[in-house]
């Protein structure tokens, strides 16, 4: 029997859609879109001349017909899914439905910004399970999420605005360390649901928080992305961010660390799933 990634008991793990069905509601389906979502895997290495060596997987498992939005994984137990995350996704709900849709009119309090990014987080441990070679996320955050409903410390969340495909993701990863360290151990993981988009990013790494990862986590990243900072809050009021994110910019956005070099020189994995074939699948953020 597999163990549920939040609680970690053994247990018959139930089928769930990785976007709720309450959040796929208002989002309006485009009869033109493509019929199958679209899933890349892959792993890259830095050697030490500073070349790259890929592999890369066109077929990940959310890789099926039917449209991104209605993937399903089998990840979590009913006892969790049914208890803390239900009472998660009730407590984001009112503050994520008009964004969802593209109404911005009401600033988002210390509580909905508490609430999203609570959301955002349970979503990012989530997702990061559909390629388990690059899950970078540890079991000590995920049960400290379970136990306390809040966001993490350590974790930097940022809120956008989305006018690309209502429902995809792109979780990049890399493993830090000097030990030649082969298990990912930080994460970006971006993604959008309808007029929102959503970043997080955390590692495992203490020391890098100090050499570089906890920059990101200034106002100047938010403010040059036109992104608004939920995590840690910044204002009592967060408003509407300035910049759009079109589904071309966002391969840009998900993968801005890599590009600022900030994951240095070593094994790194990347992930993305998106619901159309309107991007080049290899355009991945590693070629220069
Ligand atoms: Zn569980």
């Amino acid at each position: 029997m597999r163990r549920c990634i939040f609680c970690d008991q053994s247990a018959s793990l139930t089928k769930e859609h990785i976007w709720a069905s309450w959040v796929r509601k208002f989002i309006p389906r485009d009869p033109t879109a493509p019929k199958r979502a679209l899933h890349t895997t892959g792993l890259t290495l830095i050697d030490e001349d500073g070349r790259y060596q890929s592999t890369m997987n066109l077929r990940g498992k959310l890789a099926r017909s039917g449209e991104m939005l209605d993937r399903k994984l089998q990840v979590v137990c009913g006892h969790c899914n049914g208890g803390w995350m239900s009472r998660l996704q009730k407590r984001a709900k009112p503050y994520l439905v008009p964004r969802i849709q593209s109404n911005w009119a009401q600033p988002l309090d210390e509580s909905g910004q508490r609430a999203i990014a609570a959301w955002a987080t349970m979503f990012a441990m989530v997702v990061e399970q559909a390629d388990p070679d690059t899950i970078a996320i540890s079991q000590r955050d995920r049960t400290a999420l379970m136990l306390g409903s809040e966001p993490l410390p350590g974790w930097l969340i940022f809120l956008g605005r989305n006018r690309g495909v209502p429902g995809k993701f792109y979780h990049l990863t890399a493993a830090i360390g000097d030990d030649g360290l082969k298990a990912m151990n930080t994460h970006v993981t971006t993604f959008t649901v309808g007029g929102v988009l959503l970043q997080t990013m955390s590692s495992q790494v203490n020391y890098y928080e100090t050499s570089g990862f906890s920059k990101t986590g200034t106002e100047q990243y938010a403010d040059k992305l036109g992104l608004c900072r939920l995590w840690p809050p910044l204002s009592s009021r967060v408003g509407m961010p300035t910049r759009v994110w079109s589904d071309q910019d966002f391969v840009l956005l998900g993968s801005i660390m890599e590009r600022a070099g900030l994951f240095g020189k070593g094994p790194s994995g990347l992930h993305q799933a998106i619901a159309s074939g309107q991007f080049d699948p290899t355009y991945t953020g590693y070629r220069r």
